[in-house]
């Protein structure tokens, strides 16, 4: 990819988010944009900084540990966005400064343990389960409260909020409907944790569709760097 063609890239992107905001009634810059780089070089991260980008998504511990790394000089911060396998979370806890994953206890509690003292605590969300029949990913949202409850007693997480994956769809009203289940289900969990702040929600194809129903953070990967190929 070009460099020319990122930057265009990347701030059509933003012109979409910033649009969408507008459009829903949300303040600017209520939105940020994580760009999700799985599978592109540590280079192209590196220009993506250089037109303005800092937070980056990761499904894989061992490439997130490597880019994290190699990039080392310059201020990001990374976010663990994929299923997480037990033999990683100590790679995950020492890398990541998020982890939108979650979705069990006993993960949750591997990362609180190999989280390193000298970090702040790990932000993390808990994944759910919304409309996605076919995802095995993710909590049921009436199993939420009490995994949230017990997450919320780990003095090396800090448990920011929720993420999801619907089932890709393009019509607009179907795209809104498990980001709007994610927010009623959040502002639920609100009153027993009441510093929940960040719903994870919105990825290439929808998220005008998060936006419009509160995402605090979009994940985008293919309009930023381009199709992926492995
Ligand atoms: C790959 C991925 C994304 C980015 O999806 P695009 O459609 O390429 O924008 C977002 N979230 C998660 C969890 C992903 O695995």
């Amino acid at each position: 990819m070009m460099p020319t063609e990122l930057e265009r890239n990347i701030s059509e992107v933003d012109r979409r988010i910033r649009a969408a905001e507008q459009a829903s009634g949300r303040a600017a810059g209520a939105v940020s944009l994580l760009a999700v780089s799985k599978t592109k070089t540590s280079e192209l991260v590196r220009q993506a900084h250089g037109f303005g980008l800092s937070a980056f998504g990761e499904n894989y511990a061992q490439e997130m540990a490597e880019k994290a790394a190699v990039l080392a000089d310059l201020p990001l911060s990374w976010h663990f966005i994929g299923p997480i396998q037990s033999n990683k979370t100590a790679l995950i806890a020492e890398v990541s400064d998020w982890v939108h994953s979650i979705d069990r206890l006993k993960v949750a509690r591997r990362l609180n343990e190999q989280r390193p003292g000298d970090k702040a605590p790990l932000n993390v969300l808990v994944q759910i389960n919304t409309s996605n029949e076919d995802s095995k990913s993710g909590v049921r949202p009436d199993a939420a409260p009490e995994l949230m409850a017990a997450i919320n007693e780990l003095p090396g997480l800090r448990l920011r909020g929720l993420m999801t994956i619907p089932a890709a769809t393009t019509n607009q009203t179907a795209q809104r409907e498990p980001f709007r289940q994610l927010s009623e289900l959040m502002a639920s969990l609100s009153d027993s944790l009441p510093q929940l702040d960040t719903l994870s929600m919105g990825m290439s194809g929808d998220l005008e569709a998060a936006v419009s129903e509160g995402a605090n953070i979009v994940r985008v990967g293919t309009d930023i760097f381009g199709a992926r190929y492995n």
